[in-house]
């Protein structure tokens, strides 16, 4: 048998399901999302209920072949090859599987946990204890209680060691995950702010986290963070790092940075022993000095641990997606290679629609722990599910089970130069290209030869955060009630269909934009969710009904124009939005006019009234909650009167985000939500409150001078540094959304983790920073804003709110968008 092959009886013996098998069949993938099968035939779909009730995708997972399937209640659709086992917790039965199949193996396991650098601390120790035993990890950062039962799930006969890291949000999860994982080895990362929100206090939360160490025989920690917890740690032998207690195993007393990398110096044992850590950044060289620890704490020579932490490679979970040449676009992987890391990758290909075609570019994968012929006819079969219309494959294991792939488009070739060199013949023009690859193939040249080039000003947006956005506000919703997102002005300048594609993949019920021309993009970009159009113009009503776009009406004259239209072009029924004006004083029909409102509404047969809905003034400022309330009521008082009148029923909306945080009893139908959703509610408490920022803006550093006391900087000499100093020439500028009130020190930005205020005036494509006391050289990259320097900061700063610094980003500005 092979090691994660289990026949479905069996299976349903460790879960202990009811219901009846009607076929026995081998179970060899767990499949948790109906939008992600693989290998459908070995599969075993677990209904989980999260938002959506995952009985309501069974009908999905069998038309796409699965026929094993774990489930609270048998559902009422016809299914006569499906088994389905009955459990009363679902997510349970994939964790009680998981601990199953983890007991059967007797290999060493460590178990990370910590607020912050699980997932680098684990790819790191992937990098650094692989070459001497066969190594199984999460894949990206699979930590939930969800991701970790998939990742054990992963273990087989030949692996000797496993690497998990075990992620929790609240109380009581930490159980679960050690029962999972079991490791007998553990690490704690560094315990920071993060997810505060869900605990009491600190100390519960790191308690929480220690449960994960319950039944290790040697943890691995930093001294000063577990001072004070000495009789919660549940572990005999602890090994303990420091920068300020002598009495760590590991006291690290000196650092210096020598070309870029850190050079650390311990006492160890005793001695004095040496590290150099080939990264600047405070995060990284505390992850690194952790990882340091754990290879002395797990028998490594000093010598041996300095060798291979000095040729530590940087670690980036992230899929980068960004314009391409030839209409194209990249999305960009070239980190490492795994059938696991594959699948996500092509789960995130199929989720962007915005191009006819789907092309993938990938190499060989290396220590798959698999013998080729399956590896790469699980590649193929991979492949094939998920519709990739055209294969490049890169590497020599590649071209020899070509056979293997029977997608209508396929290329090989024997190296990444050849690639490069006969890309010309690939003819690549308007499609998805995916690239993934191994890292000794150095794909990030065929990703530099690809994608578009930007000026180095970014503005990267995080879909993951987005997506943690979306679900925060759904998590506040009544049952039932719908979403509607905001993705007008480019999203608040975060992007356009590649934001759209996300929140449709994710299921929100409706978007809006402010524009038809916007919704147009949208539909080009292949969005099919309904998209409200909130002000409509009459020249492009034809764009608007090809496009299947519904207008909001405000007024007696667009309503009358846009009846006119419906009429003489044969349309009945088309879905529209009434838009109340109860006290915006922008759009709207007022109270008065609600009676002659609904003598027009009545009897139309032109037009079909989708929802009614009106916005709120202030929902986040207590000092207008009376304003507030009377706004509710009169939209209350408008619906009902229009409901009675059309005798058919609509969906009802009025709160925006902030409204959906203070205004429960003002959900109704639907909420259409904005701002929240990257990651800005001024109606929440500052810091830590659930909310992730979706958006990073960089820059980088073209120049750097020393300046005299006497020497001005900049348009009009305003700019001066009183005692003289060294500046640092930046590339952006009020043209790409770096208004000019920002100088003269009012604004700052972050220059290798410090601030540095600006100096003398803005101008249009550049800017000057006063980097005197930072350690800067040409080509650094500079933080505009990011989750440190928030964006509420800076529109503090400068007297404006939130909104203005997001949308005010230029599209000159390159979008990359990010997900791990
Ligand atoms: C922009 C907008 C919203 C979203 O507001 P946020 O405060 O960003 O959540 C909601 N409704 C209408 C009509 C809008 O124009």
């Amino acid at each position: 048998m092979l090691s994660n092959h289990y026949p479905v009886t069996a299976v349903k013996d460790i879960i202990g399901a009811g219901g009846t098998i009607v076929k026995e069949n081998t179970i060899s993938v767990l499949l948790t999302d109906s939008r992600r099968i693989t290998n459908a035939a070995e599969g075993l779909f677990f209904a989980l209920s999260g938002r959506r009730n995952g009985h309501e995708f069974i009908a999905e997972a069998y038309a796409a072949g699965v026929r094993n399937f774990v489930v609270t209640h048998q559902t009422e659709i016809k299914m006569p090859e499906a088994n389905f086992l009955l459990v009363g917790d679902v997510l349970g039965a994939l964790q009680k599987l998981a601990a199953y199949h983890r007991s059967r193996f007797k290999l060493e396991v460590i178990g990370i946990t910590g607020s912050n650098g699980k997932t680098i601390v684990k790819e790191w120790l992937y990098q650094l204890l692989t070459p001497d035993k066969n190594t199984v990890r999460n894949p990206k950062s699979y930590n939930s209680q969800i991701g970790v039962p998939l990742s054990v799930w992963q273990i087989n006969d030949k692996d000797e060691l496993g690497i998990f890291e075990a992620g929790i949000s609240t109380v009581n999860e930490m159980d679960k995950l050690e029962a999972i994982i079991k490791p007998s080895i553990g690490v704690l990362t560094h315990i920071g702010p993060a997810h505060d929100e869900g605990f009491e206090s600190r100390r519960q939360k790191v308690l929480e986290k220690l449960k994960l160490f319950k039944h290790a025989r040697l943890l691995i920690h930093n001294y000063d963070q577990l001072v004070g917890y000495e009789k919660d740690i549940p572990v005999k032998e602890r090994f303990t790092w420091s920068t300020r207690f002598k009495q760590a195993d590991l006291y690290v007393f000196t650092e210096t940075v020598i070309r870029r990398n850190f050079y650390l110096r311990a006492i160890y044992k005793e001695k004095e022993i040496e590290c150099l850590i080939p990264f600047m950044d405070e995060a990284s060289v505390e992850n690194a000095i952790v990882c340091w620890a754990t290879m002395l704490a797990m028998g490594y020579s000093p010598a041996a641990a300095d060798d291979r932490i000095e040729r530590l490679n940087q670690v980036s979970m992230r899929l980068e997606l960004k314009n391409g040449i030839n209409n194209c676009s990249v999305i960009d992987d070239t980190y490492n290679s795994d059938v696991q890391s594959l699948e996500i990758a092509l789960n995130f290909l199929n989720q962007q629609n915005q191009h006819p075609k789907r092309t993938l570019i990938l190499s060989d994968i290396y220590q798959s722990g698999l013998q080729d012929d399956i590896l790469y006819s699980q590649v193929a079969d991979m492949i094939e599910t998920k519709g990739i219309n055209k294969f490049i494959g890169v590497g020599e294991a590649l071209d020899k089970y070509r056979d293997s792939f029977t997608v209508p488009e396929k290329y090989f070739y024997k190296d990444t130069n050849t690639l490069l060199q006969r890309l010309k013949e690939l003819k690549l023009d308007n499609e998805t290209i995916l690239i993934k690859g191994s890292r000794s193939f150095e794909f990030e040249r065929v990703s530099q030869a690809l994608a578009l080039k930007a000026h180095e000003t970014v503005l990267e947006i995080s879909l993951n955060a987005l997506l943690n956005n979306l679900n925060f506000y759904r998590a506040k919703l009544k049952p039932g009630v719908k979403v509607m997102a905001m993705v007008k002005a480019f999203s608040y300048g975060s992007g356009t269909f590649e934001v759209a594609n996300m929140l449709q993949y994710n299921k929100v019920d409706y978007l809006a934009v402010a524009y038809i021309d916007e919704g147009v993009a949208l539909r080009a970009g292949g969005i099919t969710l309904p998209i409200m159009v909130l002000n409509p113009e009459a020249s492009a009503f034809d764009k608007l009904v090809e496009n299947k776009l519904e207008p909001e009406i405000f007024s007696f004259g667009l309503l009358d124009e846009f009846v006119k239209y419906a009429q003489t072009s044969g349309l009945s029924n088309f879905p529209v939005h009434i838009k109340i004006d109860t006290g915006m004083h922008r759009l709207g029909f007022e109270e008065h006019d609600v009676d002659i409102l609904c003598d027009l509404l009545e009897e139309n047969k032109y037009i079909w009234v989708q929802s009614v809905f009106s916005h709120l003034v202030a929902s986040d400022a207590e000092e207008h909650d009376e304003f507030t309330k009377k706004q509710i009521r009169t939209f209350e008082w408008a619906y009902k009167k229009i409901e009675q009148a059309l005798g058919y029923k609509f969906i009802k909306h009025i709160a925006n985000t902030s409204g959906i945080t203070r205004w429960p009893q003002a959900q109704f139908d639907m909420v259409r939500l904005g701002i929240g959703l990257y990651g800005i509610d001024t109606a929440l408490p500052e810091g830590a409150n659930g909310l992730q920022p979706v958006a990073t803006l960089k820059t980088s550093v073209s120049q750097v001078r020393k300046v005299q006391a006497n020497d001005t900087i900049g348009y009009n000499r305003n700019g001066k540094l009183a005692n003289g100093g060294k500046i640092a020439t930046v590339r952006i500028g009020y043209a790409d959304g770096y208004l000019r009130s920002f100088g003269n020190g009012v604004g700052k930005m972050l220059v290798n983790g410090e601030y540095a205020p600006t100096v003398g005036n803005i101008s249009m494509d550049m800017c000057t920073l006063d980097v005197s006391n930072i350690d800067v050289r040409e080509g650094d990259e500079v933080i505009v804003f990011n989750d440190e320097l928030k964006i509420e900061e800076l529109a503090r700063e400068i007297g404006t709110i939130p909104y203005e610094i997001l949308t005010n980003v230029s599209q000159r500005v390159k979008r990359v968008y990010f997900y791990e």
